[in-house]
């Protein structure tokens, strides 16, 4: 290669190149970077929660190899909002590719620096806070902030000029004229924001299946009000830690009906914290009380705001349901309010979790019974609305499920995008745009799941994730026997442990059987004489005892031979 670059390559570089690294095709772990020639623009860093077939996987990241190899690229990093999918992976993804600056709202950075804490050995982040209207200049990129409605409060949306034309991410967003705790959508701001000639849009898509328009917050909080009138004994209602404005209107609704208030769980502590110091969040002196307090008071008088409304098996709305919190009970009356979606995959539990507050005698509300729960994201009237306010020419869906990014594209082009020029994407393609066109290059960067299990990252695969598997699904079976260094003959009864496979005592029978193969296979294999091939006899017992137990039980436990030379 000669130190010109080719006309191919330098025709590459003129264009702009969008990497989505999480994020479409999933619900969570949103990530994209925005390239052009030598400059990277991060925006979001977000986890996504571990699939059902991931087995003590607390969550998932984007894999960030190809930013690792361009780490001396990077510019910095834009973050819309304080939701763990926006943020939640910095901790594990930084430390890989170094420090660099971060820009994002107040309310953000306050989150943000809490959970760092969780995280103590890091290199301290460099956060600028911004806010709607804020400019930064990074390398080719000029970047405005805009404020957006969602259910957090600062969150915000960005409009970026870049050398090929001006783009705009949208960030999760509602349209809201009544919001809580939050300035009303402010059309006249986007308005002026699309005349400045769009090139490319980027907008959320998660309620792209969904007709019609989001509800206001103000409605949700009317019908909770409702709820709150007629609530005779206590009020316990379940959320997300993070979804600010729903637990403002609980304490809000609380404090209008005389309720004491006991937050439970740390990371909404945690957040109600870093909220009411930043005045995001209102709470009058005195309505807080402890929850190992809350028998002092009458059971008209108390609201319990707890984490756990998907119906995660650790959070105290599991427990109390389980009646095993250290404080709360639920009796006969009480009323039950999961004020969050579900999320998709956690139907069951959810559904479990309802069940048992209804055995419990609860009054029960969820948000299919009554419009307690707002997406804080968009529907199609909003996403069309978005469209024609910034007018774009070229069109990506980003951040939902892949059949969302479709509907979205579809409703883009019933608002008049031409097809050609918008792009259904997913994880880990290149988008390359210019001018001209939009395309997906053919080159791919890695864009698998990296999970995340306590303190390792990465290093449970496929392979470790497969054994978890066949554990859960048939359990493990270890033979331990023990061999004549010197005539190869077994020696004793062969030893065997069993886990989630059959239950030993009941199952004499069966494990007379299998010791006998044991000593079987043992003697044949060793005791011809001459050297004893120990890895050999490990197989034999592995794949003879399987198929053994396979064909008396049709399970395949994990068969886990020990032999010891004695
Ligand atoms: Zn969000």
């Amino acid at each position: 290669m000669g130190s010109n670059p080719t006309l191919g390559t330098m025709k590459k570089q003129q264009n702009l190149r969008i990497i989505p690294l999480g994020g479409l095709g999933e619900v969570g772990r949103n990530m994209i970077l925005l390239e052009y020639r030598e400059s990277i623009l991060i925006i979001d860093m977000g986890l996504g929660f571990p699939g059902e077939d991931m087995p003590g996987i607390d969550c998932v990241i984007p894999n960030t190899n190809y930013l690792k190899i361009n780490k001396r690229n990077i510019l910095g990093m834009l973050l819309t909002h304080g939701h763990y999918d926006h943020i939640g992976a910095i901790p594990y993804i930084l430390p890989r590719i170094g420090s660099l600056p971060i820009y994002t709202s107040s309310l953000t950075k306050g989150i943000i620096l809490k959970r760092q804490e969780e995280f103590p050995n890091q290199p301290k982040l460099e956060i600028e806070e911004i806010k709607d209207g804020s400019e930064i200049r990074l390398g080719p990129f000029k970047i405005e902030a805009f404020l957006q409605n969602h259910n957090i409060p600062e969150n915000l949306g960005f409009f970026i000029q870049t050398p090929i034309g001006n783009i705009v991410h949208t960030s999760d967003f509602k349209f809201d004229l009544t919001p809580v705790n939050d300035l009303p959508t402010n059309f006249e701001r986007l308005k002026e924001i699309g005349k400045r000639e769009i090139l490319l849009l980027m907008s959320e898509s998660t309620g792209a299946e969904e007709e019609g328009h989001s509800l206001s917050e103000k409605t949700i909080f009317e019908n909770l009000d409702k709820i709150f009138q007629n609530a005779r004994g206590r009020i316990v209602a379940a959320s997300f830690a993070s979804l600010i404005n729903r637990i403002q209107q609980l304490i809000t609704l609380s404090e209008k009906y005389k309720r004491k208030v006991a937050i439970e769980g740390r990371s909404m502590k945690t957040n109600i914290e870093i909220a009411q110091n930043l005045k995001t969040i209102k709470v009058k002196n005195g309505t807080f009380v402890k929850a190992k307090d809350i028998a002092k008071f009458p059971d008209d008088k108390i609201t319990v705001i707890c984490t756990g409304a998907q119906g995660e098996e650790d959070a105290v709305f599991m427990r109390i349901a389980n009646r095993e919190h250290k404080f709360i009970r639920i009796k006969k009356g009480d009323t039950i309010i999961f004020s969050s979606s579900i999320v998709p995959g956690n139907e069951r539990s959810v559904q479990a979790l309802k069940d048992e507050f209804h055995r419990q005698r609860a009054r029960v509300f969820h948000y299919k019974m009554m419009d307690i729960h707002a997406s804080g994201h968009a529907k199609q009237e909003e996403l069309r609305q978005m469209i024609q306010l910034m007018k774009p020419k070229f069109f990506l869906p980003i951040y939902g499920q892949y059949s969302m990014l479709v509907r979205h594209a579809e409703l883009a082009e019933e608002e008049g995008i031409p097809k050609k020029n918008i792009v259904v994407a997913e994880n880990g393609q290149v988008i390359n745009l210019n001018q001209k066109r939009i395309f997906i290059e053919r080159e791919t960067v890695p864009s698998n799941h990296i999970m995340v299990d306590g303190l390792g990252i990465g290093d449970v695969g496929e392979v470790v994730l497969r054994d978890r598997q066949n554990l859960a699904r048939d359990g493990m079976f270890v033979i331990v026997v023990a061999v004549d260094r010197t005539s190869g003959k077994v020696k004793g009864s062969p030893d065997i442990i069993s886990r989630g496979f059959v239950y030993l005592r009941e199952s004499k029978e069966l494990l007379r059987e299998t010791r006998k193969k044991v000593i079987d296979i043992v003697d044949r294999a060793a005791g011809s004489g001459g050297a004893v091939n120990w890895i050999y006899i490990k197989d034999e017992i592995r794949n003879k005892i399987g198929q053994f137990l396979f064909s008396k039980t049709q399970r395949r436990p994990m068969i886990l031979p020990v032999v010891i030379e004695v």
